[in-house]
C-alpha cells in the first residue's frame, strides 16, 4: 500500500478509535486545529511524562517550571520575534492556494535529492556486494548533474533566506519553474512576509488595553525566569530548566494532521553552560536526544541529524533530529546551541542584569544556551505512525484475515490492560471486576465483556492494549486466567496473584527510563 494511503488510513484511526477529533467538528471543524480523545490523552500525558521524567527525574541539575502563556509584549520584540518571525508566503493566481515559498523549495530540492537516491539504491542492487557508493556518486554523470544542480541550488537559496530577500525566493521558484500542484500553473503572485503570532487584547477598556501575543514557543518563559530559579533554587552552572506548554503559530500552510498545527505543546529544556564550552555541551544533549528515542525500540534507522548549515544569527550550531514518517524524514526536534543571545537582548530591554556569578571562577557572566526543543504533537504522531500496523494473518483453515494493531510501547499505551469475562454468567464477570478493581490503582485497565472474546481482543488490539486477561470457568476452579499479548498474540495461562507483578514489570516507566 501506497505511504501515501497509510497516512490516510492512519488518520481515520485516529478519530474512529477516539485518539484524535478534529476541532470544532460540528461546526466543519477548524484549520489545523485537533482535539484529543480519551485514548489521545493518555497517550500525550504519557509522552509527556516519559519526557519529564528523563529530564527532571534522571538530572539532578534540571529543574521544572511552568511560566504563563501570555507575557509582557516586550518580550517578544526582545527575542525578535515581532521583528523577525516571518514566513515568506506566496499565492498561486490560479487556483487561489497559499504556499510558504521556502518550503515549495525545499520540496523541490528533496525531489531531486530523491532521484539521485533512486540511482544509488538501483546500482546497489546491480553490483551486490562489490558496490562502492562513494565511487559511484563521484562518477556516475546523472548523480553528479543532480548533485551539482542541488548544490548551487542550496546555496542560493540558503543566501537569499538568510537576507529574505524575498524577490531572490520568488526568482528561485521561476527558475526551477516550480508548479502549484493543485493548478499545475506557475502563475505566482511576490513572495511577502507573513508574522507568525497570533495577537490578542490585554484589558478591558478600548484606550486602556494593549496588544499582547499568544507565545510562539515556551522558550522566553525559561529565559525571562533564569535568575528566579537560578536563585531561589541555588543552581549552579551547568544546569537546565525544564517546561511543557501549548504553543501558538498562525502556520502559512497547515498540513499533515497534527504534524503542523496552529496550536500545539512543546516540551523545551533550556541548558545554562559556561561560555565556551557550549559546542561541547552541544554534542552531549544531541547524543541524550537520540538515545531518547531510540530507546523506544522503532529501530535506529528511523531516525538521523539533520545538521543545519545555514544558522539563525544568534546560534553557533544546531541540528534536527528527524524520524521517517510515512510521508518522509521529518523534523521531530531542534537542538540548538543559542549563545548568550536571549539572555542578553531580555538583559538590554529590561534593563536587569541577566547575569550569573560563578563562585569557582570568581566573575559574573551571561551563560550560553544549549536548548532542545520538541512538539509534544509531532512526537505523538510519531509514535502513532510507527506503531501503526495492518497485519495480515493466517488462520488454521489456511484462509487469511487481518487485523489493525497499535504496536505502541507498553509504558506509553494508554490502556494497559483489558478484562474480559469469556460469558456474562456463571460469576465470571464478578472475578473480572474484582481484578479490575485490585490492579486499577496501578494500572489504566478497562473491563470489557461486549462481543464475542475474538471481537474484543480486535478492538483491544486497535486502541494498543498490550495485554488482555480472560476469565473462563477454569478460573473459578484453580485461580489462573488466561494473558493474551497483543503482538504476539500468544496466550498464557498464569495465577492471578502473578498479574501484578508480570504487567508492572511490562508497563513501568522504570525499565524504559533505565535504557537511557
Ligand atoms: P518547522 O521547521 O517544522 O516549522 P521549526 O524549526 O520552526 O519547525 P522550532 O521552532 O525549532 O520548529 O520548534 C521546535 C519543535 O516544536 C519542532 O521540532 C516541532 O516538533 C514543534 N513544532 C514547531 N512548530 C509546530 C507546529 N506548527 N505544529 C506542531 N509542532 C510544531
Amino acid at each position: 500500500m501506497a505511504q501515501e494511503d497509510v497516512f490516510k488510513k492512519l488518520v481515520a484511526h485516529c478519530k474512529e478509535y477516539g485518539y484524535v477529533f478534529p476541532s470544532s467538528e460540528i461546526y466543519d471543524g477548524l484549520s489545523a486545529v485537533y482535539d484529543y480523545g480519551q485514548y489521545g490523552v493518555e497517550l500525550k500525558n504519557n509522552i509527556k511524562k516519559y519526557w519529564w521524567d528523563s529530564m527532571v527525574l534522571l538530572n539532578d541539575n534540571i529543574v521544572g517550571l511552568d511560566s504563563a502563556i501570555f507575557m509582557h509584549p516586550t518580550i517578544w520584540k526582545a527575542s525578535g520575534h515581532v521583528d523577525a518571525f516571518n514566513d515568506p508566503l506566496i499565492d498561486n493566481k490560479d487556483s487561489k492556494k497559499r504556499y510558504r515559498a521556502d518550503i515549495l523549495i525545499e520540496e523541490h530540492i528533496a525531489k531531486i535529492e530523491e532521484k539521485v537516491t533512486k540511482e544509488v539504491e538501483k546500482a546497489r542492487e546491480r553490483f551486490g556486494q562489490a558496490f562502492d557508493e562513494k565511487k559511484f556518486r563521484e562518477t556516475n554523470p546523472r548523480v553528479i548533474a543532480n548533485q551539482t544542480k542541488i548544490d548551487e541550488l542550496n546555496e542560493r537559496y540558503s543566501k537569499a533566506l538568510n537576507a529574505m530577500d524575498l524577490p531572490a525566493l520568488r526568482q528561485i521558484i521561476m527558475d526551477c519553474e516550480i508548479v502549484c500542484p493543485i493548478s499545475g500553473s506557475r502563475n505566482w503572485t511576490e513572495v511577502r512576509q507573513f508574522n507568525l503570532m497570533f495577537s490578542t487584547e490585554l484589558g478591558s477598556t478600548a484606550d486602556g488595553s494593549t496588544t499582547i501575543f499568544l507565545r510562539p514557543e515556551t522558550a522566553q518563559g525559561i529565559f525571562v525566569n533564569f535568575l528566579n530559579v537560578q536563585k531561589t533554587g541555588r543552581m549552579k552552572i551547568p544546569f537546565g530548566i525544564a517546561q511543557i506548554g501549548k504553543a501558538f503559530r498562525n502556520e502559512i500552510v497547515a498540513r499533515q494532521f497534527i504534524f503542523r498545527m496552529r496550536e500545539f505543546e512543546q516540551m523545551e529544556m533550556q541548558f545554562f553552560v559556561q561560555p565556551g564550552t557550549e559546542l561541547e555541551w552541544f554534542k552531549y544533549w544531541k547524543e541524550i536526544r537520540m538515545k531518547w528515542y531510540q530507546a523506544l525500540g522503532f529501530g535506529a534507522e528511523n531516525y538521523r541529524f539533520h545538521d543545519h548549515t545555514k544558522l539563525a544569527h544568534y546560534a553557533n550550531a544546531a541540528t534536527d533530529i528527524e524520524y521517517r514518517f510515512p510521508f518522509g524524514f521529518k523534523e521531530v526536534e531542534g537542538i540548538h546551541s543559542r549563545t548568550d543571545y536571549d539572555l542578553r537582548q531580555h538583559q538590554q530591554y529590561s534593563g536587569k542584569k541577566m547575569q550569573y556569578f560563578d563562585p569557582e571562577k570568581g566573575e559574573s557572566y551571561i551563560p550560553y544556551v544549549i536548548e532542545t526543543s520538541i512538539g509534544v504533537d509531532r512526537m505523538f504522531l510519531h509514535i502513532i505512525s510507527a506503531a501503526y500496523l495492518e497485519e495480515e494473518l493466517k488462520k488454521e483453515d489456511g484462509s487469511t484475515d487481518t487485523r489493525v494493531v497499535l504496536r505502541l510501547p507498553a509504558y506509553l499505551a494508554p490502556v494497559k490492560l483489558a478484562v474480559m469475562p469469556l460469558v456474562k454468567k456463571d460469576g465470571l464477570p464478578e472475578i473480572a471486576e474484582k481484578i479490575v478493581h485490585e490492579l486499577k490503582f496501578e494500572f489504566n485497565c478497562q473491563y470489557d465483556d461486549k462481543d464475542s472474546i475474538g471481537r474484543r481482543y480486535r478492538r483491544q488490539d486497535a486502541i494498543g492494549t498490550p495485554y488482555c486477561i480472560t476469565i473462563d470457568h477454569q478460573t473459578r476452579e484453580d485461580q489462573t486466567v488466561t494473558i493474551r499479548y497483543r503482538d504476539s498474540m500468544e496466550q498464557e495461562r498464569i495465577k492471578i496473584s502473578r498479574l501484578k507483578d508480570i504487567i508492572f514489570e511490562k508497563v513501568s516507566i522504570v525499565s524504559l527510563l533505565k535504557k537511557l
